[in-house]
């Protein structure tokens, strides 16, 4: 599987999901299609038009795009289907109605969760790849945002909850993590790498953060 971080901040949202068999996939599109082709062509990554476009929420950095998507003819989805591809969608916790979900490829096998501004998500089995918020770590928050804490932490997935989440699942299939809409000013990226990797570590699972507004993803 190759995962392909268009964006992943409040200036916008968007990953591509290619499946082993060349299936493609996108969670969220935060960009409209200007955005998309410019950083198509400055990321030297090439954004083939996606099967579907699974949508968390209607917030504008993660839905800016539907409708050009739409134009495209990629179908939107917001709920479970059993075709092309197995979806499964969950209800998250935020400040308006948001889901997340976990898609199999029944063909390859792979099972990749993307869930993102919620507080709330559930295990999920036969992982193979995450996506997952990583939005803030309670130290630096409450350093940083010390009036917005509560109203944070409520509405999003922090560090300590992907360290639970990763202890509460079967993470025996999982290949790699990717850390999302991480916030700059909240999160400290070197320690959530290091905890998420010294948890994970064992199984050699490469945990990587998706960097706002960048086209590829790296680590650290
Ligand atoms: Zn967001
Ligand atoms: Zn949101």
């Amino acid at each position: 599987m190759r995962i392909i971080n268009l964006g992943s901040s409040s200036k916008g949202n968007a990953v591509i999901v290619e499946f082993a068999d060349s299936s493609t996939i996108m969670f969220d599109c935060g960009f409209s299609h200007k955005q998309l082709l410019r950083k198509s062509v400055t990321g030297a990554v090439v954004v083939t038009l996606p099967e579907i476009c699974c949508l968390t929420h209607d917030h504008k950095d993660h839905s800016k795009g539907l409708a050009d998507l739409q134009k495209w003819g990629v179908e939107i989805v917001r709920e479970d289907r059993v075709e092309p591809f197995f979806v499964k969608s969950f209800d998250g916790v935020h400040d308006t109605p948001v889901k997340g979900f976990a898609v199999r490829n029944s063909d390859t096998n792979e099972v990749v969760l993307y869930a993102t501004d919620t507080s709330y998500i559930p295990p999920i089995k036969g992982l193979t790849h995450m996506i997952i918020e990583c939005n803030y770590d309670v130290d630096t928050l409450r350093e940083n945002s010390f009036h917005r804490f509560k109203d944070v932490v409520a509405r999003h997935y922090g560090l300590d909850d992907v360290l639970g989440y990763l202890e509460l699942c079967d993470t025996s299939k999982l290949e790699e993590i990717y850390l999302c809409h991480t916030s700059s000013e909240n999160l400290d990226p070197r320690k959530a790498l290091t905890e998420v990797q010294q948890l994970t570590g064992f199984q050699m699972v490469p945990v990587l953060i998706c960097r706002c507004l960048s086209a590829t993803q790296s680590s650290l």
